[in-house]
């Protein structure tokens, strides 16, 4: 097992990388799947302040994905930058179960369906890829995906994102800048 405190540094999860403990810089511990993590005081705060945001902005999170829904179906770069967006609200907002319950089918119309459709219009990695990308910079993205799609399933979609990283770079950065689908002029 990997041993995460040792000396006076620890390795902190959010920023994937050893940090040396100071007075200022002490490890939080913080519990993912009831596995035990540490991450610095900085990334902590981060954390909780996400957390708050996502908690009270729920509501709005539901109505954008109710916004998404019909371009989600698109092929091409829109309908990946939908199907990102989409799947990236369902986590960081902690919706899965939610949508997957069908408590949203009633008032907004939102299924699990729509959910599997981001992964099934030919660019389902690419998404995986897009929604990775992101968590790299929004700890609560992280911490959320393993939560929700478990430890797992979690380093197999990792092992995606890398593998597109390392296959495809430098033409996809950004799925912002992604343009396989544009024309062959
Ligand atoms: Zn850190």
């Amino acid at each position: 097992m990997k041993k995460i405190i040792h000396d006076n540094l620890f390795y902190c999860d959010a920023c994937e990388e050893h940090h040396r403990t100071t007075t200022y810089n002490q490890p939080v511990r913080v519990f993912i799947k009831d596995r035990p993590v540490y991450t610095c005081k900085r990334q902590y705060f981060y954390l909780q302040q996400d957390l708050n945001r996502a908690d009270k902005n729920r509501n709005k999170a539901i109505k954008k994905l109710n916004k998404l829904q019909s371009s989600i179906k698109l092929v091409g770069k829109k309908g990946l930058k939908a199907r990102i967006d989409f799947i990236t609200i369902i986590f960081k907002y902690s919706l899965k179960n939610t949508i997957g319950n069908g408590s949203l089918l009633e008032g907004f119309k939102l299924s699990m369906q729509d959910y599997d459709r981001c992964f099934e219009i030919f660019d389902g990695d690419l998404v995986v890829h897009g929604l990775l990308k992101l968590a790299c910079k929004n700890y609560l993205l992280k911490v959320n995906l393993q939560e929700q799609l478990g430890v797992q399933n979690f380093g197999q979609w990792r092992g995606i994102y890398n593998r597109i990283e390392r296959v495809c770079q430098p033409y996809i950065r950004d799925p912002n800048t992604l343009d396989l689908f544009g024309d062959l002029s």
